[in-house]
């Protein structure tokens, strides 16, 4: 497993990456990666009204009150270079600042490096965050509306529209677009993660 150091050390690579290639809210560059974000953004408001209509209330009192939460407490958890960029893109200076922060000093908790003490530092939260529900929360808001499981099904197919590259994705294309630029990460895994680039290859021959 990845050391809470060398975890620390590539997502503050890839904050300053993003931060100094997004410049100025003026720039180009910016302007072009918000017109690319637009959908995912609403598919992100989207799910986070779907969760706090529904899951708010058991995930606060199961996880956040009695502090036992799955979700946060996970050393390293995966971000995708994406996420990174769509959170800068739409984050504050002092956002920014904080979580720059936490990532360059040592982490010596159980949680998530980014959790702070009034919840995750990033204004918009990790794909794999923002879509984990753990079985307890579903299993006791599920039996009361049965009806939420297809909403959710529904939710997930369009979290793959963006992430899954079985065909042209956000996810990969944002990555592209750093890479032409000359950049390179190791959150970067449409680009190198096997698994992914298997997945990638299969479609080409599906679609040759
Ligand atoms: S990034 Fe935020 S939501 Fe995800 S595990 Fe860390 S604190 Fe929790």
């Amino acid at each position: 497993m990845i050391s809470n150091q060398s975890y620390q050390e590539e997502q503050l690579e890839a904050l300053l990456m993003v931060v100094g290639h997004i410049g100025t809210p003026e720039s180009r560059i910016r302007r072009e990666l918000q017109d690319m974000i637009a959908g995912y953004l609403s598919f992100h408001s989207e799910a986070d009204d779907f969760l706090s209509e529904n899951f708010s209330d058991i995930c606060n009192e199961k996880c956040y009150r009695s502090n036992l939460s799955a979700c946060c407490s996970r050393e390293g958890i995966i971000t995708f270079f994406a996420d990174v960029v769509v959170n800068l893109l739409v984050s504050d200076p002092e956002e920014i600042s904080a979580l720059r922060a936490v990532l360059e000093k040592e982490n010596r908790g159980f949680k998530c490096v980014y959790l702070g003490n009034n919840g995750c530092l990033w204004r918009l939260k990790p794909v794999v965050c923002e879509m984990f529900l753990c079985d307890t929360a579903k299993n006791k808001v599920y039996s009361r509306k049965p009806g939420l499981i297809q909403e959710w099904t529904a939710l997930k197919k369009k979290e793959k529209s963006f992430t899954w590259p079985d065909r042209p994705v956000l996810f990969d294309k944002i990555e592209s677009y750093f890479k032409a630029a000359g950049y390179s990460s190791s959150l970067m895994y449409m680009h190198n993660s096997p698994g992914l680039l298997r997945v990638k290859k299969l479609a080409k021959m599906r679609d040759a």
